[in-house]
């Protein structure tokens, strides 16, 4: 399967950064929208979404009641939803256990903000479901990264 290049407009990206450090030391999560084919992702929108997680400084959960308002607010628009991005306040950029575990895994980006170090490091990945290796979803489930093209704008 191809990696795709993702294009993220500078201004986006310090929104998703601006949402991540606010929320800190819970985790972020939200949608990114936009564009994609098997060779690119282009993002246009940000849209953070409540945390609703039990444990929201170790997990993340979209809180369902803001979700359909976002989700709908962009029929019609032509973006898609393309990633999800939630933040680790306190971990690297590398999906957990429990990332793997998620039902959104056929989005063609998930987005992982770190803020263990001083300056926020932003890592995209693609998930790979390989089928009947395990029982244990999260063990049948790879990631790849997703080179991030920051552009002007
Ligand atoms: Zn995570």
């Amino acid at each position: 399967m191809q990696i795709p290049t993702i294009q993220l407009k500078r201004s986006i990206k310090d929104r998703i950064l601006d949402e991540c450090i606010q929320k800190k030391p819970n985790e972020a999560c939200g949608f990114v929208w936009g564009t994609a084919n098997f060779s690119w992702i282009h993002v246009e929108a940000f849209d953070s979404v409540p945390n609703c997680a039990s444990n929201p400084s170790i997990q993340f959960s979209m809180d369902p009641v803001s979700l359909i308002p976002i989700l709908t607010s962009k029929i019609g628009s032509g973006l898609e939803v393309v990633g999800i991005v939630h933040s680790h306040p306190t971990a690297a950029a590398i999906p957990s256990h429990e990332d793997l575990l998620t039902s959104w895994h056929q989005l063609p980006s998930h987005w992982i903000v770190s803020l263990q170090q001083p300056t926020p490091y932003i890592a995209a990945y693609q998930y790979v479901r390989l089928e009947g290796v395990d029982q244990d979803f999260s063990h049948s489930m790879h990631y790849r990264p997703i080179p991030i093209t920051i552009i002007q704008g």
